[in-house]
Protein backbone atom coordinates (compact mmCIF):
# COMPACT_ATOMS: atom_id res chain seq x y z
CA UNK A 1 0.00 0.00 0.00
CA UNK A 2 1.03 3.43 -0.99
CA UNK A 3 2.00 6.08 2.19
CA UNK A 4 3.18 8.92 2.55
CA UNK A 5 6.68 9.74 4.17
CA UNK A 6 8.51 13.17 5.06
CA UNK A 7 12.13 13.08 5.31
CA UNK A 8 13.81 16.00 7.02
CA UNK A 9 17.41 16.43 6.68
CA UNK A 10 18.92 14.79 3.17
CA UNK A 11 22.63 13.94 4.11
CA UNK A 12 23.96 10.34 3.08
CA UNK A 13 21.04 8.74 5.34
CA UNK A 14 18.03 10.97 4.45
CA UNK A 15 18.69 10.78 1.10
CA UNK A 16 19.26 6.89 0.64
CA UNK A 17 16.07 6.08 2.64
CA UNK A 18 14.17 8.95 0.13
CA UNK A 19 15.53 7.00 -2.86
CA UNK A 20 14.56 3.36 -1.73
CA UNK A 21 10.89 4.62 -0.49
CA UNK A 22 10.38 6.08 -4.08
CA UNK A 23 11.71 3.62 -5.87
CA UNK A 24 9.22 1.61 -3.99
CA UNK A 25 6.39 3.34 -4.73
CA UNK A 26 5.80 5.62 -1.57
CA UNK A 27 5.31 9.13 -2.07
CA UNK A 28 8.22 10.97 -0.74
CA UNK A 29 8.49 14.58 0.54
CA UNK A 30 11.96 15.64 1.14
CA UNK A 31 13.26 18.18 3.23
CA UNK A 32 16.55 20.00 3.36
CA UNK A 33 17.77 23.52 4.96
CA UNK A 34 20.42 23.54 2.09
CA UNK A 35 19.58 23.82 -1.22
CA UNK A 36 22.17 21.89 -3.19
CA UNK A 37 21.16 18.51 -0.91
CA UNK A 38 17.46 19.52 -2.03
CA UNK A 39 18.45 19.31 -5.48
CA UNK A 40 20.63 16.19 -5.37
CA UNK A 41 17.44 14.32 -4.74
CA UNK A 42 14.66 15.90 -6.88
CA UNK A 43 14.84 12.40 -9.17
CA UNK A 44 14.23 10.40 -6.02
CA UNK A 45 11.54 12.56 -4.38
CA UNK A 46 7.41 12.80 -5.40
CA UNK A 47 8.04 16.66 -4.16
CA UNK A 48 10.70 18.50 -2.29
CA UNK A 49 11.26 21.73 -0.09
CA UNK A 50 14.23 23.62 1.04
CA UNK A 51 13.32 24.78 4.57
CA UNK A 52 14.55 24.60 8.21
CA UNK A 53 12.57 21.18 10.18
CA UNK A 54 12.60 23.48 13.33
CA UNK A 55 10.48 26.05 12.00
CA UNK A 56 7.23 25.49 12.97
CA UNK A 57 5.51 27.70 10.40
CA UNK A 58 7.19 26.13 7.84
CA UNK A 59 5.69 22.33 9.04
CA UNK A 60 2.19 24.08 8.91
CA UNK A 61 2.64 25.04 5.65
CA UNK A 62 3.95 21.84 4.40
CA UNK A 63 1.27 19.57 6.11
CA UNK A 64 3.49 17.68 7.71
CA UNK A 65 -0.02 16.37 10.30
CA UNK A 66 -0.94 14.79 7.03
CA UNK A 67 1.64 12.60 6.49
CA UNK A 68 1.67 8.71 7.98
CA UNK A 69 5.65 8.73 8.34
CA UNK A 70 8.13 11.22 9.31
CA UNK A 71 11.92 10.67 9.26
CA UNK A 72 14.29 13.10 11.04
CA UNK A 73 17.61 12.35 9.69
CA UNK A 74 19.37 15.39 11.00
CA UNK A 75 22.43 14.87 11.93
CA UNK A 76 25.18 16.43 13.79
CA UNK A 77 22.59 19.33 14.72
CA UNK A 78 21.30 17.72 17.77
CA UNK A 79 19.39 21.05 18.89
CA UNK A 80 17.50 20.67 15.45
CA UNK A 81 17.20 17.44 15.56
CA UNK A 82 15.18 17.07 18.77
CA UNK A 83 12.98 20.54 18.28
CA UNK A 84 11.92 19.17 14.76
CA UNK A 85 10.94 15.75 16.20
CA UNK A 86 8.89 17.75 19.05
CA UNK A 87 7.30 20.35 16.80
CA UNK A 88 6.77 16.94 14.76
CA UNK A 89 5.26 14.92 17.49
CA UNK A 90 2.78 18.41 18.80
CA UNK A 91 1.32 17.62 14.97
CA UNK A 92 0.03 14.23 16.07
CA UNK A 93 1.75 12.17 13.06
CA UNK A 94 1.83 8.53 14.23
CA UNK A 95 5.15 7.42 13.15
CA UNK A 96 8.05 9.78 14.07
CA UNK A 97 11.54 7.75 12.98
CA UNK A 98 14.44 9.83 14.14
CA UNK A 99 18.27 8.97 13.52
CA UNK A 100 19.86 9.51 17.04
CA UNK A 101 23.92 10.82 17.03
CA UNK A 102 24.34 9.14 20.25
CA UNK A 103 23.19 7.76 23.13
CA UNK A 104 22.35 10.86 25.04
CA UNK A 105 20.26 11.88 21.90
CA UNK A 106 18.54 8.87 21.64
CA UNK A 107 17.84 9.27 25.65
CA UNK A 108 16.20 12.24 24.65
CA UNK A 109 14.33 11.55 21.53
CA UNK A 110 12.74 8.79 23.94
CA UNK A 111 11.47 11.17 25.96
CA UNK A 112 10.06 13.52 23.64
CA UNK A 113 8.39 10.34 22.11
CA UNK A 114 10.02 9.77 18.94
CA UNK A 115 8.13 5.90 17.77
CA UNK A 116 11.65 4.55 16.26
CA UNK A 117 15.42 5.85 16.28
CA UNK A 118 18.41 4.66 14.12
CA UNK A 119 21.72 4.28 14.97
CA UNK A 120 22.88 3.82 11.27
CA UNK A 121 26.26 4.10 12.40
CA UNK A 122 26.38 1.81 15.14
CA UNK A 123 24.32 -1.12 13.44
CA UNK A 124 26.22 -1.14 10.47
CA UNK A 125 29.24 -1.21 12.78
CA UNK A 126 27.68 -4.91 14.29
CA UNK A 127 26.69 -5.87 11.40
CA UNK A 128 29.49 -5.63 9.72
CA UNK A 129 31.80 -6.95 13.09
CA UNK A 130 29.23 -10.06 12.90
CA UNK A 131 30.53 -10.85 9.12
CA UNK A 132 34.08 -10.01 9.76
CA UNK A 133 33.94 -12.81 12.66
CA UNK A 134 32.17 -15.63 10.91
CA UNK A 135 32.51 -17.34 7.24
CA UNK A 136 29.05 -18.49 7.82
CA UNK A 137 27.29 -15.16 8.60
CA UNK A 138 25.52 -13.65 6.03
CA UNK A 139 22.91 -11.24 7.28
CA UNK A 140 22.37 -10.10 10.35
CA UNK A 141 19.33 -8.10 12.02
CA UNK A 142 19.38 -7.18 15.59
CA UNK A 143 15.62 -7.33 16.95
CA UNK A 144 16.75 -5.71 20.94
CA UNK A 145 19.91 -5.97 22.83
CA UNK A 146 19.38 -9.78 22.70
CA UNK A 147 17.70 -11.24 20.14
CA UNK A 148 18.70 -11.10 16.55
CA UNK A 149 17.58 -12.92 13.08
CA UNK A 150 20.75 -14.25 11.32
CA UNK A 151 21.20 -15.78 7.83
CA UNK A 152 24.02 -18.51 8.03
CA UNK A 153 25.48 -20.47 5.43
CA UNK A 154 25.06 -24.20 5.37
CA UNK A 155 28.47 -26.09 5.86
CA UNK A 156 29.30 -29.22 5.02
CA UNK A 157 29.36 -30.09 8.73
CA UNK A 158 25.31 -29.79 8.42
CA UNK A 159 24.87 -31.10 4.98
CA UNK A 160 21.96 -34.02 4.73
CA UNK A 161 20.50 -33.20 8.88
CA UNK A 162 16.76 -32.37 8.77
CA UNK A 163 15.25 -30.01 10.76
CA UNK A 164 13.81 -32.95 12.62
CA UNK A 165 17.48 -34.37 13.33
CA UNK A 166 18.78 -30.97 14.46
CA UNK A 167 15.11 -29.80 16.74
CA UNK A 168 16.87 -26.18 17.04
CA UNK A 169 14.48 -25.24 19.40
CA UNK A 170 15.22 -28.20 21.54
CA UNK A 171 18.58 -28.36 21.23
CA UNK A 172 19.74 -24.57 20.79
CA UNK A 173 16.39 -22.58 21.90
CA UNK A 174 16.65 -21.09 18.82
CA UNK A 175 13.81 -21.61 15.66
CA UNK A 176 14.46 -21.68 11.71
CA UNK A 177 12.21 -19.40 10.50
CA UNK A 178 12.86 -20.11 6.61
CA UNK A 179 15.61 -21.56 4.15
CA UNK A 180 16.56 -19.82 1.45
CA UNK A 181 17.57 -22.24 -1.41
CA UNK A 182 19.20 -20.93 -4.97
CA UNK A 183 18.05 -17.83 -3.69
CA UNK A 184 13.95 -19.05 -3.14
CA UNK A 185 12.92 -18.38 0.48
CA UNK A 186 11.19 -21.19 1.39
CA UNK A 187 8.96 -20.07 4.81
CA UNK A 188 7.55 -23.25 5.30
CA UNK A 189 10.31 -25.71 5.32
CA UNK A 190 9.36 -29.53 5.07
CA UNK A 191 11.17 -30.90 8.58
CA UNK A 192 12.20 -33.88 7.21
CA UNK A 193 13.96 -32.74 3.77
CA UNK A 194 17.66 -33.16 3.99
CA UNK A 195 19.33 -29.59 4.30
CA UNK A 196 21.68 -29.19 1.05
CA UNK A 197 25.29 -27.44 1.86
CA UNK A 198 25.05 -23.77 0.75
CA UNK A 199 21.51 -23.53 1.55
CA UNK A 200 20.86 -20.40 3.65
CA UNK A 201 19.22 -20.78 7.07
CA UNK A 202 17.39 -17.79 8.52
CA UNK A 203 17.19 -18.16 12.67
CA UNK A 204 15.77 -15.94 15.07
CA UNK A 205 17.17 -16.34 18.56
CA UNK A 206 19.18 -15.07 21.53
CA UNK A 207 22.54 -13.89 20.16
CA UNK A 208 24.10 -16.70 22.66
CA UNK A 209 22.00 -19.07 21.43
CA UNK A 210 22.37 -18.36 17.68
CA UNK A 211 26.06 -18.31 18.48
CA UNK A 212 25.89 -21.89 19.86
CA UNK A 213 24.05 -23.05 16.99
CA UNK A 214 26.66 -21.89 14.71
CA UNK A 215 29.33 -23.30 16.29
CA UNK A 216 27.46 -26.70 16.75
CA UNK A 217 26.46 -27.31 13.91
CA UNK A 218 28.37 -25.16 10.71
P1 LIG B 1 24.48 11.56 7.16
O1 LIG B 1 25.26 10.54 7.94
O2 LIG B 1 23.05 11.15 6.89
O3 LIG B 1 25.19 12.09 5.95
P2 LIG B 1 25.20 13.42 9.16
O4 LIG B 1 25.09 12.63 10.43
O5 LIG B 1 26.56 13.72 8.61
O6 LIG B 1 24.27 12.79 8.08
P3 LIG B 1 24.41 16.13 8.76
O7 LIG B 1 25.09 16.12 7.44
O8 LIG B 1 24.86 17.05 9.81
O9 LIG B 1 24.38 14.72 9.40
O10 LIG B 1 22.82 16.37 8.55
C1 LIG B 1 22.05 15.68 7.64
C2 LIG B 1 21.28 16.68 6.78
O11 LIG B 1 20.40 17.43 7.60
C3 LIG B 1 22.16 17.67 6.03
O12 LIG B 1 21.87 17.57 4.65
C4 LIG B 1 21.76 19.03 6.61
O13 LIG B 1 21.76 20.06 5.62
C5 LIG B 1 20.34 18.75 7.09
N1 LIG B 1 19.91 19.66 8.16
C6 LIG B 1 20.64 20.10 9.21
N2 LIG B 1 19.91 20.90 9.99
C7 LIG B 1 18.68 20.99 9.40
C8 LIG B 1 17.47 21.66 9.73
N3 LIG B 1 17.37 22.43 10.83
N4 LIG B 1 16.40 21.51 8.92
C9 LIG B 1 16.48 20.73 7.82
N5 LIG B 1 17.59 20.07 7.45
C10 LIG B 1 18.68 20.19 8.22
Amino acid sequence: MKKQFAIIGLGRFGSSISKELYHMGHEVFAIDIDEKKVNAVKDYATSTYVGNGTDEALLTNIGIRNFDHVIVAIGDDIQASILTTLHVKDFDVPNVWVKAQNDYHHKVLEKIGADRIFHPEKEMGSRIAAYLTSDTVLDYIDLSADYSIIEMLATKKIGGKTLISLDPRKNYSCTIIAIKKQGKVDVTPDPSDPIKVGDILILIGDKRDLRRFREGEL
